[in-house]
């Protein structure tokens, strides 16, 4: 049997100052990205890896451009192209805290967008690493100021992002410039055609490494709007009613702003729960419970309140406000498109919100555009009722009923169909059954008056009324 890769930066053939550099950024393990494509890019392979932000693929090329730089030759080495600025600096920062144990590596950074001389003053310099976006760095090259003709390693990360028409002639352009034994590297989100074209004209037989493709890059569709602050709930109901997605999670700064949004929701018709701190355990499963099971579809929550929960098939998360901290955008962002399934993401944003939205930008390494909602013509309510019910049945697993059981009762000598029901959970003391909203009454008469297992139990629906 073959051994899987090893995890640890040791087996592999670094650089002791590369070595120590991970050392000391506390990077005790590889990345199952960083596990994958080292070796080969260390032997020198062109690969085109599948992975985000946040799997550790600065590092994996970082330490295999490093490895390939000679800091006695002061020439453009190594070429880093990517989308944004934000990510340009980004990389830069990684790549020279890999670089910090050995001596004297420059790196200079080409964003477009700004200004070229202090540009010129560091390409004076002979750095041995370019990071940069591909329109700038093809002016440098025309100026004469950048000369690719040492380059040993060309990356493009996030290439699915750059496959704009410009991109690909600059792209190009620069290529030519750069002699044809270079190692190129590719990472990427997605490989849409455009990603594998462009791989396939200036790799050769590159490598492709996946890391769980279906949990790595989830289709999620990012929008962001601006809004008027007294018009926040408004918007909310004019996006829930447009996109009517089978479950939303609806994200609020504070407990009361959930309160209230729950609330106003409900009143105007839409199926709504809250989720935030002061409600008790049980109640909390209830709601978890009704919500799970599509028995309601849109969830009320603080960030704090919905820490934890694992609802696997969000079909839309919206930022009701933005957070203060970036990392709790992606965590939220991260709750939908999971597992492969396409998400969608909607953020509703204020113009007092500017800074939060910065830090974003900052963090995801994209420019933002926000959209502006009709609120003029916006689209009358249109609630997605839920289909579904939850009927309680105050037993559970100390009275040794399973799911089992309870289907049993229910699908036995005409009874329901099977396609009638839906979840059913079973807890301690309680046992939560998700069935047809057309055929619940028939569904609560028959466990009523039926027994389970042998045994009567007190049955009651919950949220509905019949
Ligand atoms: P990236 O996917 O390149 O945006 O990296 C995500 C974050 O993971 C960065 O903050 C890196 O510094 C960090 N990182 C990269 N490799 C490792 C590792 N092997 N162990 C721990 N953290 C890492």
């Amino acid at each position: 049997m073959e051994d899987s890769p090893s995890s640890e930066f040791s087996s592999l053939p670094l650089h002791p100052a590369l070595l120590q550099a991970v050392a000391s950024l506390n990077y005790e393990r590889m990345t199952p990205i960083q596990a994958l494509s080292l070796p080969p890019m260390l032997a020198q392979r062109d690969v085109i890896g599948q992975a985000r932000t946040g799997s550790g693929k600065t590092a994996a090329y970082g330490l295999g451009l490093l490895s390939r730089i000679d800091p006695e030759l002061n020439k453009v080495q190594a070429l880093v192209l990517c989308p944004t600025r934000e990510l340009a600096d980004q990389i830069a920062k990684e790549i020279r805290r890999l670089a910090r144990c050995l001596p004297n590596i420059k790196l200079t950074i080409l964003s477009g967008g700004i200004d070229k001389r202090p540009q010129l003053a560091s390409l004076e310099h002979d750095p041995h690493i370019v990071v940069g976006m591909a329109g700038r760095v093809q002016e440098h090259l025309a100026l004469g100021t950048l000369k690719l003709d040492h380059l040993k390693v060309l990356v493009l990360d996030e290439a699915d992002r750059m496959l704009d028409s410009d991109f690909e002639e600059a792209t190009r352009e620069i290529v030519l410039q750069a002699p044809k034994t270079r190692q190129t590297l590719f990472f990427s989100a997605t490989f849409p055609e455009s990603v594998r074209a462009l791989s396939h004209k200036l790799q050769k037989q590159p490598l492709e490494v996946t890391v769980d493709t279906a949990a790595a890059a989830p289709e999620v569709q990012q929008h962001f709007y601006s809004v008027d602050p007294e018009r926040r709930l408004t918007a909310l109901a004019h996006l829930l009613s447009v996109h009517r997605p089978e479950s939303a999670l609806v994200f609020c700064h504070t407990k009361r702003d959930a309160q209230d949004v729950e609330r106003q929701l409900a009143q105007r018709g839409f199926s709504v729960l809250g989720l935030h701190g002061d409600i008790e355990q049980r109640e909390r499963d209830e709601v978890l419970e009704r919500f799970a099971n599509g028995s309601c579809r849109v969830l009320v929550a603080t960030d704090v309140a919905a820490r934890g929960l694992d609802i696997k098939t969000l079909a839309a998360v919206i930022s009701y406000e933005l957070p203060s901290d970036a990392d709790v955008h992606v965590h939220r962002v991260g709750r939908t498109g999971r597992a492969g399934s396409s998400g969608l993401a909607l953020h509703l944003c204020s113009p007092r919100e500017g800074e939060r939205l910065a830090a974003i930008e900052q963090r995801l390494g994209i420019q933002i555009k926000l959209q502006k909602l009709p609120m003029t013509a916006l689209s009358p309510d249109r609630p997605l009722p839920a289909t579904v019910v939850t009927l309680c049945i105050d037993g559970g697993r100390r009275d040794k009923l399973r799911p089992g059981d309870v289907l049993g009762a229910l699908t036995g000598e005409a009874g329901l169909v099977k396609e009638a029901i839906g979840k059913i959970n079973t807890y301690d003391t309680r046992t939560y059954v998700a069935i047809d909203k057309k055929l619940a009454k028939r569904a609560l008469q028959r466990l009523r008056e039926g027994k389970i297992k042998g045994k009567n139990f007190r049955v009651r629906p919950i949220g509905w009324d019949g």
